[in-house]
């Protein structure tokens, strides 16, 4: 294959994930993304798997037998000539650090955030993620069709909450009963939203908002607020700036109702044109981009056995150059040997198909008999290493007892293997050699237990501690005995040096006594 046609290939494909809180209508959202691809079948599917979760006890236990995040996968779809791949992030119970990781396979993410509620908490910290990876962020505020906040609050809102300029593609003409629909700034024409027949949605192009069918259809009253709106937009609102939106330091924002469908095609359209094909990866020795002949990749999620009947694992790799065929060599750099890609599996919700080949951007599932970490690359005649998964900073803590302590071997296999695959992350604690767990979310802990018990045979007793965050210590001289108040000293298991604080003031404190020190919230 030459670089030609694997530019072609690449230039065709969008990577991206959605993030949001609970309810604000992810399920939705992506639901009507796959049916402008003809993927109703896998519309089916999200709802499916949407009204699995209500059955919360048949689902727990689903989820602790497949390890976390079941539902975390990968969708992809035609459309327009793109392909497009979502990377669905756990957001409800399942929210997790594999719920991070799986940012670092976007190129770009949609924030979705409810036109009612404005920033809640877990966009807040998945939208950390993002701007850490500096990848361009667009927004979708949902739900118009609801008596929402106002749209200049809601603006104002994610500069102040998240830092991040916007830049309104649409504007709403009403909101909740009076949505009449929604002027669009960029192409200069209005969508209409019709009332109760939600399904005739309209658009007309229109000579600016002084075009009199604007008047026409917003009424006196709607058409004076949003003259006035727009007006005001223009004078003090930012410029639509490219390069800023590439960087994630402005987000174009779109209104509309995804349950409705209103607002979602132009918001893909839109979306395709502006978000970028996949972008380049770093690794130890330089840039790694996507036009390079040579296959390589990264595993950035591993999912314990999808199939109960056979103990499998899962290991989610996204591609970084070059073409994947399958029976392909390549090289399993950590462990430097070479390995045989003959049973990849690609992700369209549940269904899980064989994949020939696939490209830079694309998420293929390896069969793991258990020889693959988070992180390890995978490369063609190289032996490059991909550094883009850093071990992010949990945020829940339990002391773990072991019940019975004969069974010591097996426990210490278990910690170690959950801990290669990222269920959970170790510390011990300095002095009194305690064992600490750390997760990002509360189901990371009951996995760990239920698979401590059914795959390793071990009883284990959690004893959740009151630190709320821990930051990996760098420097020299560090003084156990200055992380003694309302915290701890311990050692990952990379023998770095971690401090648990029970408090932000707790962490500021020792972060000002300890001035040589870094604290970094990310493991070095
Ligand atoms: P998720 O938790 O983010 O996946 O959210 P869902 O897609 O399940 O949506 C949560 C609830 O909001 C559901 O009852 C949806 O029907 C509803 N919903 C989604 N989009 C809209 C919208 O545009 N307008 C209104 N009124 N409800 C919506």
């Amino acid at each position: 294959m030459t670089t030609e046609q694997i530019n072609k290939e690449v230039e065709k494909r969008r990577t991206f994930a959605i993030i949001s809180h609970p309810d604000a209508g992810k399920t939705t959202l992506t639901e009507k993304l796959l049916l402008f691809g003809g993927a109703i079948r896998l519309a089916g599917t999200v709802k499916g798997r949407k009204a699995a979760k209500f059955a919360t006890s048949d689902w727990m236990e689903i989820e602790k037998q497949r390890g976390i995040s079941v539902t975390s996968s990968v969708m992809q779809f035609d459309y327009s000539g793109k392909r497009i791949n979502i990377l669905d992030t756990p957001g409800h119970q399942d929210f997790s650090e594999d719920t991070y990781r799986t940012l670092t396979a976007a190129d770009s993410a949609v924030m979705l955030i409810d036109s009612a509620k404005g920033v809640e908490a877990q966009t807040k910290k998945l939208f950390q993620v993002c701007r850490m990876r500096g990848i361009p962020i667009f927004t979708f505020i949902n739900k118009l069709d609801r008596e929402g906040r106002d749209p200049f609050d809601l603006m104002e809102e994610l500069e102040e909450v998240l830092g991040i300029r916007s830049y309104p593609m649409n504007w709403p003409i009403g909101q909740g009963r009076a949505l009449k629909g929604v002027y669009d700034r960029r192409q200069s024409r209005i969508e209409l939203f019709n009332g109760d027949d939600h399904s005739t949605i309209s658009v007309e192009d229109v000579k600016g908002y002084d075009d009199p069918l604007v008047e026409k259809v917003a009424g006196e009253h709607l058409y004076k607020q949003l003259r006035e709106e727009l007006e005001l937009l223009e004078v003090a609102g930012d410029a639509f700036d490219m390069e800023k939106v590439s960087r994630g330091e402005l987000t174009p924002v779109f209104f509309g109702s995804a349950v409705n469908n209103f607002g979602v095609q132009t918001f893909l359209d839109n979306f395709l044109k502006l978000a970028p094909p996949p972008t380049p990866r770093k690794s130890e020795t330089g840039v790694v981009t996507p036009e390079e002949p040579k296959f390589s990749g990264y595993v950035f999620k591993i999912q314990a056995n999808m199939n109960p009947a056979h103990r499998d694992r899962i290991a989610f790799l996204r591609i970084v150059s070059g073409k994947f065929e399958r029976g392909m060599s390549v090289k399993h750099v950590r462990v430097g040997k070479e390995i045989k890609l003959s049973q990849p599996q690609q992700f369209l919700a549940q269904d899980r198909d064989i994949v020939e080949d696939a490209y830079p951007g694309d998420i293929i599932g390896l069969f793991d008999p258990g020889i693959f970490r988070i992180g390890d690359t995978l490369a063609e005649k190289s032996d490059i290493t991909f550094n883009e998964l850093p071990v992010f900073s949990p945020e829940i803590f339990a002391k773990v007892v072991v019940k019975n302590a004969l069974k010591h071997k097996q426990y210490q296999k278990g910690i170690d293997q959950l801990t290669e695959e990222g269920t959970i992350q170790v510390f011990r604690t300095i002095g009194f050699e305690d064992t600490i767990l750390g997760v990002v979310g509360q189901l990371q802990f009951e996995v760990f237990e239920y698979r401590m018990k059914h795959e390793y045979g071990v009883d284990v007793a959690l004893q959740r501690q009151p630190f709320q965050f821990a930051r990996w210590v760098v420097g020299e001289h560090v003084d156990p005995t200055k992380f003694r108040v309302n915290s701890i000293l311990c050692h990952d298991k990379n023998d770095n040096y971690v401090a648990l604080f029970e408090s932000e003031y707790a962490m500021r404190t020792a972060i000002e006594r300890n001035e040589k020190l870094q604290f970094l919230e990310t493991a070095p």
